[in-house]
């Protein structure tokens, strides 16, 4: 796809992601039944990432498709052997109800479709995981989670960095102080996105831009490092392209004050590639990723010496897994809805922020 910038430079190091070493975060005895998962829009990363990664998984399997393209319908059907009665439209999503072949609906529509599918597969008795962002407002998501809450099934968010081993290894050297207190940390992420008609650089359905889309990442790295919520924000932007970003962010820059002290410094951009890190600077050193937020290939370094790369593994396939894994021994997800609303939460402040001129408070 040498159209999509966003494809070819996630993916630039994801042959080596397709190892399934780390194929599951999860041990011991691989389940009775693996649980069937229905993919809700076969966009790019669904085709390119998820549906091979269900191949690696030990927990779950491809058991459905939801589309609104009879082409692709007949195209997964073929190379993925579905049958007729586990392939859906938006509207017949209610059918599933009766399908014990699906277990867990994955919604990977744009971020303001997320809702309306899954409620739909809330009201087929399904659990649910959802892409990220979870959806444009704090209020959608807290529709969302409460849907799942009254069904009594569970709702996951895919931050496939929760599963990451060089993400979880930084975190492992903040909480344990192995270079000393953390203080500041910077983070970084953006691409220079291709066609102007996509629906990313719609507000109605993608909600925002660069930072709902991929700034997110580095707020959920600034919290995972800290191991705490923000309690300031203060936020700038740039748009050097007025036409093109229109109806969303282009760049933004923001800062984050947390609870121990820490200051974070992060920019989101679709205005240029190269641009995918972050660095923790501590009392001793520091330590950090580049790149840290591509499907495969993520490594740092850290001041005292040791590189940071773990062995190759699949993210899709590990959180999978995970997910799968949290529904057969009833074990909450690392996760969770509260955990996507949280974040939209805070991106709402940052764009709050940029508004008002001024820093807001999270307190
Ligand atoms: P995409 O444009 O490639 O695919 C979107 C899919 O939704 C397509 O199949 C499209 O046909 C369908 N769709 C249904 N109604 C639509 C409408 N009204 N307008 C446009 N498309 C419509 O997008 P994508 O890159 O696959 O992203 C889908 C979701 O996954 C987004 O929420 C995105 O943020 C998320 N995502 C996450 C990651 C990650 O690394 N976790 C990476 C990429 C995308």
């Amino acid at each position: 796809m040498p159209q999509n910038p966003r494809r070819q430079f996630l993916t630039r190091t994801a042959a080596l992601a397709a190892a399934p070493l780390f194929s599951s975060v999860v041990s011991g005895q691989a389940p009775a039944r693996k649980l069937g998962v229905a993919l809700v829009g076969l966009g790019s990363l669904s085709t390119g990432q998820i549906a091979p990664a269900l191949s690696l998984t030990r927990n779950c399997r491809l058991a459905g498709i939801v589309t609104g393209t009879p082409s692709k319908a007949a195209e997964w059907k073929q190379k993925y052997g579905l049958s007729d009665k586990s392939i859906y439209d938006y509207k017949s999503m209610a059918r599933m109800a009766d399908n014990k072949d699906i277990d867990i609906v994955y919604v990977v529509t744009p971020n303001s479709m997320h809702l309306e599918h899954a409620l739909a597969a809330a009201a087929a008795g399904k659990h649910v995981f959802c892409e990220k962002p979870m959806e444009i407002t704090v209020e959608r998501c807290q529709q969302m989670i409460d849907a799942l809450k009254k069904a009594g099934k569970m709702l996951g968010v895919g931050y496939r960095c929760q599963f990451e081993p060089n993400h979880l290894e930084c975190v492992r050297l903040a909480r344990e102080k192995v270079l000393g207190d953390v203080k500041i940390i910077d983070a970084n992420f953006g691409f220079a996105i291709g066609d102007p008609t996509q629906w990313r650089l719609k507000r109605d359905l993608a909600g925002g831009g660069a930072l709902m889309d991929v700034g997110i990442y580095c707020l959920q790295t600034t919290r995972m490092l800290t191991g705490e919520d923000p309690i300031w924000v203060s936020a700038s932007e740039v748009k050097t392209d007025a036409v093109k970003f229109k109806e969303v962010d282009e760049t933004i820059m923001w800062q984050t004050k947390f609870p121990g002290g820490v200051v974070t410094q992060c920019v989101s951009t679709y205005a240029a590639n190269g641009l995918t890190g972050f660095r923790a600077a501590t009392t001793r050193g520091s330590f950090g990723l580049e790149p840290a937020y591509f499907y495969g290939g993520n490594r740092g370094k850290r001041s005292d010496g040791p590189e940071i790369n773990f062995p190759p593994m699949n993210q899709f396939a590990t959180e999978l897994d995970d997910f799968a894994d949290c529904i057969i021994n009833k074990r909450p997800t690392k996760v969770p809805g509260e955990m996507g609303l949280q974040d939209v939460k805070y991106l709402m402040a940052i764009y709050e922020s940029i508004k008002k001129g001024r820093p807001v408070s999270l307190v």
